[in-house]
């Protein structure tokens, strides 16, 4: 979009967003500022969210002499009164390639909560985000998930399932948190969640399911507290997967720990699954540190794996994830375990601009795919504080060669051809996102 004028976007100390011409807009990327002009940029899509960052100030361009320039009071307001840098949350599908700019009002600021900051612009009417799209599945989009269907979904189902745990589970999930899958599970649509394991061998510093007391921001979700009967997830599955034409469940999600430490009643439920049909696919999204765990699920009749991880470099993996008893090394051998048992593997790469697209980082990752044979890469935004990752992985103040989000996707997609990029899990019937992508960023 060479034409547009873009102009940055503010908050004032009420929260009400404005936008300001007297300022070129700036994105940040290891707190380091950039400008836009030359960036991916998408009109903010539907059920995004604007959110105001306390504690922070916006800065932007100078448009005259290209200077930084810091917007400590709000230009609208005839008092001295303080503004705020307003970010973009954006839905599954998009992939940030800037983070917000702002500088922080002390090195104190409040702890920014579990999302992800994207740069927000404006122009001539419309908002936009630093972000490419990955991803054009309808999984999680709102239209689809009327929440008057997803009640009469809930009631049905739970007349037919009255004593089952993971039911009563679902529907707080559904109808309090707010969840996508749970949802989709109630309306009998595309993926169904299976959440099963209470507890976790890692700490990841941006777990949604558990944080510890003293940190000074919440987990954005509670944790299963009970860990279901085989048999009880055998109900759940085998009544998605009649009521959809392409069905996936999946194990691991936000709401849980970690589900190859449920390994005994998970490979009991899929060979109960396996046993009445073999239509469908059975995912679990794991952090991937129990290869021999995993091995024995693919042996009941699982056929996908997500690895989440944020990083491909053990000493950035170990300080996001401080895993409890296991090793980056674990990991890499889980993804050869499902190869080796023909099991579809996707990354869940939690990607952080200016972490993600650095050249280190875009190396190691292509080293790491043609070492393993992922057969997928979801490239999706790691929520977390943006200017605090740095710090937590010991790379405050580094200043990496930065490839660009897009022109590190690009890289992996043309080093790997037959790889998919994308943002969801891939369910039976659909093409592959590598073609269905092909022109997306
Ligand atoms: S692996 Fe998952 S459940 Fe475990 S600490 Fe990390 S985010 Fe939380």
């Amino acid at each position: 979009m060479p034409s547009k004028r873009f102009e940055l976007v503010f908050a004032d100390k009420t929260g009400k967003v404005f936008n300001f011409p007297g300022l070129r807009p700036a994105g940040m990327k290891a707190g380091m500022l950039f400008e836009l002009e030359d960036a991916p940029l998408v009109r903010l899509p539907d059920s995004s969210e604007l959110f105001m960052l306390p504690d922070r100030m916006p800065v932007g361009f100078d448009p005259e002499t290209g200077k930084q320039v810091t917007l400590d009071m709000d230009p609208y307001s005839k008092q001295a009164e303080p503004c705020f840098a307003v970010a973009a949350f954006v839905p599954p599908g998009y992939t940030l390639t800037h983070n917000a700019a702002y500088r922080q009002l002390a090195d104190d600021a409040r702890a920014l909560p579990l999302f992800a900051y994207g740069a927000c612009l404006y122009s001539e009417g419309h908002f936009y985000v630093a972000a490419v799209r990955v991803d054009h599945d309808v999984r999680h989009d709102d239209k689809y998930l009327a929440p008057r269907s997803v009640l009469k979904g809930v009631a049905e189902v739970k007349k037919l399932f009255p004593k089952n745990r993971l039911v009563t589970q679902l529907e707080t999930c559904a109808t309090v948190n707010g969840c996508a899958n749970a949802k989709n599970f109630f309306l009998g649509r595309i993926e169904a969640p299976v959440p099963t394991s209470p507890v976790c061998n890692a700490q990841c510093q941006g777990c949604i399911s558990l944080q510890p007391e003293n940190r000074d921001f919440p987990s954005t979700q509670k944790r299963i507290s009970f860990k279901p009967d085989p048999e009880e997830i055998a109900e759940l599955a085998l009544h998605h997967f009649t009521n959809e034409k392409n069905p996936v469940v999946s194990f691991g999600q936000g709401c849980e720990g970690e589900p190859t430490l449920a390994v005994d009643v998970i490979e009991k439920a899929i060979r109960l699954i396996r046993k009445q049909t073999s239509k469908g696919f059975i995912n679990v999204n794991s952090n991937a540190s129990r290869p021999q765990a995993l091995g024995r699920l693919f042996d009941a009749g699982l056929t996908h794996v997500r690895v989440s991880l944020n990083s491909v470099r053990d000493p950035y993996y170990s300080r996001y994830y401080q895993p409890k008893g296991y090793s980056f090394a674990d990991v890499t051998e889980s993804v050869r375990t499902a190869k080796r048992h023909q099991g579809f593997v996707s990354l869940n790469y939690l990607s952080m601009p200016g972490f993600t697209d650095s050249r280190e980082e875009s190396d190691a990752l292509v080293q790491f795919v043609g070492g393993t044979g992922v057969d997928m890469i979801q490239w999706r935004n790691l929520n977390y504080d943006p200017i605090r990752y740095f710090r937590e992985l010991g790379l405050e103040g580094a200043r990496p060669e930065l490839l660009g989000m897009e022109n590190a996707i690009d890289r992996v997609r043309k080093a790997f051809p037959a790889m998919r990029c994308g943002y969801f899990n891939p369910r039976p019937g659909t093409r592959p996102a590598s073609q269905a992508n092909k022109n997306l960023v």
